[in-house]
């Protein structure tokens, strides 16, 4: 293994949710539904299947399916052509790879905002790029400008941007992201800005796409995924969409990274997509409801909660259990008490910060959620 890639051993996902299986607990620590996909989805993809659509799509994507983002990002006011401005890749993980390694040479810059989603760093160090952490004030969350204008110098390349935010469930205020916008602009930097979570937010937050802002859409790579919106994680189907350059960088390297994506879940997700508001909106009722379950939940075990603006991800602290290292903490749980969580300081490069915060995934079923509560508290 080449020495950059030494310091990211196991993800922090497959090592709980090993864990997880090895004890036979709730797995509240990886992100991804216990729901089942919406039968029509699954169906259409069936469907593909019987009609045939088993080889190789085209590289950029099918048609039907470039055209349904395209209009999708209509709803933020984007006008996308299907033909020059939408990639079709496998998960937002090969568009963000993609992103990463078309941009950064070796020795360029790249600002990340700490709480991280894990694979940013790891991306970083295999495109060789020297990553600049800027983080979120505690317990605020706010982005702290001053430190993200003075991450920013003559070598900075990119900046990843994850909103709403895994793990933190921060949804970036239209100001916050005029901040960024105007760092980027000053600096000529390209904004990655990952979306996973667009159609997850509560209490009235909206999600905002940083390509939406004045002259941002010429240095935006918006990247998305069905994974979360349609609860199909395991299809690995996602999306970068952007300007012809950008697109076409994305493009060029993802020929090499992955070629295409898997051809029958496309024309699924086209159909899925056009129908997005009707098909999230049941799925949203009870994530709220869920939301609300762990909140409750967590605070009866004892623990201090953060509620979430978007994601599907509560913050709690259990420093009040007397927890001073949720990442032995979390390490313990499947065994001690039958629940998995993922330590926050997973997602940091500063941990002392982050080091009694622990992260619980209420995307899982109800029982899972109650059940998990009353372990903890047992
Ligand atoms: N970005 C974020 C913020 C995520 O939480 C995830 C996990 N779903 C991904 C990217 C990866 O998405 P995909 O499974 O589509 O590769
Ligand atoms: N995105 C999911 C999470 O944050 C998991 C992705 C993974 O397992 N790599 O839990």
């Amino acid at each position: 293994l080449v020495p950059r890639m030494q310091a990211h051993g196991e993800s922090i996902f497959v090592t709980m949710a090993r864990l997880a299986i090895e004890h036979g607990a709730l797995n509240l620590g990886q992100g991804f539904p216990d729901d089942p996909a919406p039968e029509a989805v699954a169906e259409a993809a069936r469907r593909a299947i019987a009609q045939g659509h088993n080889q190789y799509p085209p590289a950029r994507g099918i048609p039907e399916l470039r055209r349904a983002i395209a209009q999708h990002q209509g709803r933020y006011g984007l006008e996308l052509d299907p033909d020059r401005h939408v990639m079709v890749t496998a998960g937002a993980t090969g568009a963000l790879a993609a992103s990463v390694l078309a941009l950064v040479e070796p020795g360029d810059e790249v600002v990340v905002i700490e709480p991280y989603y894990d694979a940013y760093p790891a991306l970083v160090d295999l495109a060789g790029g020297v990553r600049r952490t800027v983080p979120l004030r505690q317990p605020d969350l706010a982005l702290d400008v001053e430190a993200l204008r003075a991450s920013v110098g003559p070598r900075t390349r990119l900046l990843l941007l994850n909103t709403p935010n895994n793990p933190m469930g921060k949804v970036y205020s239209r100001a916050e992201l005029a901040a960024i916008a105007e760092v980027a602009i000053a600096h000529d930097v390209v904004v990655v800005s990952d979306e996973v979570y667009e159609h997850m937010t509560f209490d009235g937050h909206e999600h905002t796409p940083v390509a939406a802002l004045p002259g941002m859409w010429e240095r935006t790579i918006t990247i998305s995924s069905a994974g979360k919106t349609f609860s199909v994680t395991g299809w690995k189907v996602g999306w970068a969409t952007g300007p012809d350059e950008l697109v076409e960088a994305v493009a060029h390297v993802a020929q090499w990274l992955t070629f295409t994506g898997g051809a029958p879940f496309q024309p699924a997700l086209a159909e899925a997509l056009d129908r997005v508001d009707e098909l999230v909106a049941p799925m949203m009722d009870s994530l709220r409801h869920r939301r609300g379950l762990l909140l409750d939940g967590l605070t009866g075990a004892g623990l201090v909660p953060r509620t979430p603006e978007g994601s599907y991800f509560v913050v709690a602290d259990a420093a009040p259990l007397g927890v001073a290292d949720a990442h032995e903490w979390c390490l313990r749980l499947p065994q001690e008490r039958g629940v998995a969580a993922v330590p926050v300081s997973a997602f940091c490069d500063a941990p002392e910060a982050v080091a009694t915060l622990a992260r619980f995934a209420f995307c899982k079923s109800e029982e899972s959620i109650r059940e998990g509560c009353r372990r903890l508290a047992g």
